[in-house]
């Protein structure tokens, strides 16, 4: 038997064949790095189908980005032969939670085109209320409001449940008054934001029994990756789908967090202070603790590195509590690195202290060492690792196989330029999106009023966007207006025209507007939805303020929005598409084309390269500067974990790089090498040099210097030139981070008075 069975069984090792064929009951799959999770998952899903356990349409399936999705479905036709088709339930969190909730949207006050808000739309919406309550938007930031009501919702707090200390902390103890004013505004909206689309289908099920069986009779399995990452909403969600349909209520059951689970684990959660978090958890799972379905989680606790974002590691090392009698799988082999890569990156997560431990192994051969680079600056490190790309370029690799991923979004900048300086074609994944830039949000804010007249915020980004005299104080009006009568933007707009409110100028333009509008709905009955988006990007008057710009980047703004009208062809309708663009967190550009990948290291997870380049190994940087002001070591332990992440995602080439001097916001500061460095195991480490020498010639140069000195001490590698950096730590820079959001806020904050710049005349 063993042997014998379906062709897409035939290549896997004995523990991943036992989690895909053990189909009834809970099962976790707990495993390092390149194990094959994912992949057990998938063929999870063909084994399914081929046995005629369910159909395409009764299997839930979550991934972490829309990306993998696809990629999985991509698999699956491979696996069984045939594309499958439609699996409706395939997708994110967002996506399938969004989905559900259209479904029932009137159940949550929202009709089903409800737009679903970026952190943009979010914190404009946070101010006006700030300001309708004659709270300083200085003193309290609506990011900070909207960074706070996120942390809420990632753990399904409604606003009635917040704990009233928390609430304290924004505005003298309003914050929980303004989160249920903003979930009432989103209403009114007809809005939800990226939490609502798991909270309201959490309260939905809780309050509508019938339709929570409904969902779980429909999903006969239910399969998730990356389970380390979930948060305490996601966790909820997914308990509440997974138990077994019609059970009768009983008192909820839920285990205490138990110790025991593992008597040598070391849970970081006591320091990191969550330990409320999970009382809240068990209270909030209200479901008893009783038969569940045939769920299958998959993770690894050192991928954790979303706990910045309410992850909670501890979804995945309690699993076996939560679901009792929990078949727990683990996978040993790896299958994706080389052995100098993988030892390098076991040898630095054995740093952490909060973790399960696991052994990995690999049967591939020790390959390349994993190298060391320092460089005099970033745009040297950028420099040189152009000339390394067109190397390998040179030698046959495909830059599909390449991968640059940096700690923080801003250091893609430099390296976009020097791609674009060689002509090397390169794809931003998830970083600074396209379809957030200006042009195209106004456009999209167009199509939104189209497609949702209720649209306020759309609305009232373009109402005066080309210029029609529409200023502050008519916008003013119309808010006046929609409170006073609690109807949108648009149709207070359609009432005050009526009126001699405004002067006949401005009338006359609001009045324009309003028919314009009117018609655009009309015609998109009629019109393919392409041809309805350049019809009103060139009778609003939006093309022409382009091509009467003088600025440098007009005609850039212009091809954008040719683009946009482009990328529309893909969906089939206008909703579709405005639905795609709000869930969609990874961006996938030319997919076809032969480019290099650039992305952070966050969005890169699951992901595989042949070639992995790992700029900004710095202190400051990478750690980030906010984990090293951090009290306590949680915050730490995830940058090691990211860094674990970024050398696992490696086949065959892991390359490090640090720079002595890097410019943050235009500020130069002198940088020590990350203390990461100092962990990597020297035998499985190689010191190179910098092939982006610049004028100070590459040798006898201060970075030079540094480098023989690494080199000097190679062997031990702990050595005393990286013992004096690290003394050196924490005395330069002078950093803050802040802010409330993630690494990427804290990019943008970081203020660097670092006291001196490098002193370029002495090179
Ligand atoms: P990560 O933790 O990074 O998400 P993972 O555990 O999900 O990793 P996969 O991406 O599923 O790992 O697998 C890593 C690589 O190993 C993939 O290229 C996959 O095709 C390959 N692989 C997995 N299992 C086998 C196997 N039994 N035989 C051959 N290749 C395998
Ligand atoms: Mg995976």
């Amino acid at each position: 038997r063993a042997s014998v069975g379906p062709k897409y069984l035939s290549g896997l090792n004995p523990e991943q064949r036992e989690a895909v064929e053990t189909l009834d009951g809970p099962v976790l799959v707990l495993a390092g790095a390149g194990t094959g999770k994912t992949r057990v998952l998938t063929t999870r899903i063909a084994h399914i189908l081929s046995q005629g356990r369910a159909r395409p349409a009764e299997i839930l399936s979550v991934t972490f980005t829309n990306k993998a999705a696809r990629e999985m479905k991509h698999r699956l036709g491979q696996m069984l032969g045939h594309a499958v088709e439609g699996m409706p339930w395939l997708g994110t969190f967002h996506s399938i939670g969004g989905r559900i909730l259209r479904t029932h949207a009137e159940l949550a006050q929202l009709k089903s085109n409800f737009t679903v808000l970026d952190t943009d739309d979010q914190v404009r919406l946070l101010k006006q209320l700030l300001q309708a309550d004659n709270i300083d938007d200085k003193r309290w930031p609506a990011r900070m409001l909207a960074g706070l009501i996120d942390g809420w919702k990632n753990r399904g707090l409604t606003p009635s449940q917040v704990p009233s200390g928390e609430a304290a902390v924004f505005a003298n103890g309003k914050g929980g008054k303004l989160y249920a004013s903003y979930q009432e505004r989103l209403k009114i909206l007809n809005a939800a934001d990226f939490g609502d689309l798991l909270l309201e289908d959490i309260r939905i099920f809780r309050e509508h029994p019938d339709i929570l069986r409904q969902y779980q009779q429909r999903f006969k399995f239910i399969l998730v990756d990356e389970y380390q990452d979930t948060n305490v909403a996601q966790y909820l969600w997914l308990r509440l789908l997974s138990q077994a349909p019609s059970k009768p209520t009983v008192p909820a059951v839920i285990p205490e967090r138990i110790e025991e689970a593992s008597s040598d684990v070391q849970l970081h959660v006591a320091e990191s202070g969550s330990e409320p978090a999970m009382s809240e958890r068990a209270a909030l799972a209200a479901a008893p603790a009783g038969p569940t379905k045939n769920i299958c989680c998959v993770g690894d606790d050192d991928q954790s590195i979303y706990g910045w974002r309410g992850a909670e590691v501890d979804n995945i090392l309690r699993f076996d509590h939560d679901f009792p009698g929990a078949k727990v799988i683990r996978l040993e082999r790896n299958y994706r690195s080389t052995g100098h890569i993988l030892a390098a990156a076991s040898h630095l997560i054995a740093h952490n202290e909060g973790r399960l431990g696991k052994t990995l192994r690999t049967e591939d051969h020790d390959g390349e060492k994993v190298t060391v680079t320092g460089s005099w600056d970033s745009e040297e490190e950028a420099r040189g690792i152009g000339e390394e790309i067109e190397q390998l370029q040179r030698q046959g690799e495909k830059l599909n196989e390449v991968a640059i991923l940096v700690r923080a979004s801003y250091q893609m900048r430099e390296f976009e330029d020097r791609f674009v300086t060689l002509g090397l074609p390169y794809r931003v994944i998830g970083g600074p999106r396209f379809y957030e830039r200006a042009e195209i949000r106004d456009a999209l804010a167009y199509l939104r009023v189209i497609n949702s007249p209720a649209d306020d915020l759309a609305f009232e980004r373009i109402v005066n966007v080309p210029k029609r005299g529409l200023g502050d104080a008519t916008v003013q009006m119309l808010h006046d207006h929609a409170r006073k009568r609690r109807i949108p933007l648009f149709e207070a707009a359609r009432a005050v025209v009526e009126t001699d409110e405004l002067k006949p100028k401005a009338r006359g333009s609001l009045r324009e507007v309003v028919a314009q509008f009117d018609r655009w709905r009309a015609q998109r009955e009629v019109t393919a939805h392409t041809d309805l988006a350049q019809i009103v990007l060139d009778e609003s008057g939006y093309t022409e303020m382009w091509q009467k710009d003088r600025s440098a980047d007009a005609a850039g703004r212009l091809e954008n929005l040719k683009e946009l009208v482009r990328s529309m062809e893909e969906f089939e309708n206008l909703q579709g598409f405005l639905e795609h663009i709000s869930l969609v967190m990874d961006r996938d550009s030319g997919a076809d084309e032969d480019a290099v990948s650039l992305m952070t290291l966050h969005s890169a997870k699951g992901l595989e390269f042949d070639n992995v380049f790992l700029p900004g190994w710095e202190e400051g940087l990478f750690p980030s500067q906010r984990t090293l002001d951090e009290q306590g070591r949680a915050g730490l332990e995830e940058e090691r974990r990211l860094g674990h992440v970024g050398i696992t995602r490696a086949r065959r080439r892991a390359k490090i790089y640090f720079a002595t001097n890097r410019r943050i916001h235009g500020t130069w500061s002198t940088t020590i090498p990350s203390r990461f460095l100092d962990e990597l195991p020297a035998a499985n480490v190689e010191i190179t040099e910098s092939k982006g020498g610049s004028a100070w010639g590459g040798t006898g140069g201060y970075g030079a210097s540094r480098f023989d000195d690494m080199e000097a001490f190679g062997s031990t590698y702990s050595t005393p030139g990286w013992q004096r950096a690290q003394a050196n730590r924490n005395r330069g820079g002078g950093r803050t981070g802040g802010g409330s959001g993630g690494f990427e806020e804290q990019a943008s904050t970081f203020s660097s008075s670092a006291s001196s710049g490098p002193d370029f005349g002495s090179f």
